[in-house]
């Protein structure tokens, strides 16, 4: 399969990974205003196969924070993708999300001060809850001739967006090892004001249907 859109920009070279190496393409993805990001082919591009949709944090994936789980996330889907050989990575530049850094440190201290979650915290500081958009990703997964995918995910918002672009979705949950209290209940908060899914059987992370 090629990309359907050739008016973007395009590399692909080997990339090796925890001993193991495979092909990758590199397109980037335009900014419709949302940070736009880049698209990441790994192997051959097929139908079906392991997607990972994920919004950059600084934090969790460079800095080794203990706060969230987007860097384990991120990780665990690389290690699927590397192991099949397969997958496309959709890296968005969609920081703290989506509101950037500054805003993100700002609400990690609202949350310490009023001792609420960051969702919470961003609605204090007169922030978007969650800015973030998956739009952009959805169409340039369309756009790149797949017409199914297995998405890694626990957030139901991607898979609708997917769907919405007319991808056939099927969500694989992503479990993650949970590196502190703090991103214990980030994880809780994503579950009980987002309707992540949480696919662990311990208490008392089981899923509950959200209104
Ligand atoms: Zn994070």
């Amino acid at each position: 399969m090629t990309t359907a859109a050739s008016n973007l920009a395009e590399a692909g070279h080997r990339f090796a990974r925890k001993g193991r190496e495979l092909p990758v393409r590199v397109i980037e993805l335009s900014d419709r205003g949302d940070g736009g990001g880049h698209i990441l082919v790994f192997g051959d591009l097929i139908d079906d196969c392991l997607v990972r949709v994920h919004s950059r944090c600084l934090y969790g994936e460079s800095l080794g924070s203990d706060d969230c789980d987007c860097g384990p996330e991120l990780d665990k889907a690389l290690d699927m993708i590397v192991e099949e050989k397969a997958g496309v990575l959709v890296y968005l530049e969609q920081e703290g999300r989506g509101a950037g850094l500054i805003n993100k440190a700002r609400g990690y201290a609202e949350s310490e001060r009023a001792g609420t979650d960051t969702f919470a915290s961003y609605e204090q500081l007169g922030l978007d809850a969650d800015a973030r958009s998956y739009g952009n990703a959805a169409d340039a997964l369309a756009g790149l001739g797949i017409t199914k995918v297995r998405l890694l995910t626990n957030n139901p918002a991607k898979a609708e967006a997917l769907r919405e672009a007319g991808l056939e979705v099927s969500p694989i949950p992503l479990v993650t090892k949970l590196l502190s209290e703090r991103a214990a209940q980030y994880l809780e908060a994503k579950r009980r004001f987002r309707g992540h899914w949480i696919p662990t059987d311990d208490a008392p992370w089981s899923v509950v249907e959200v209104s």
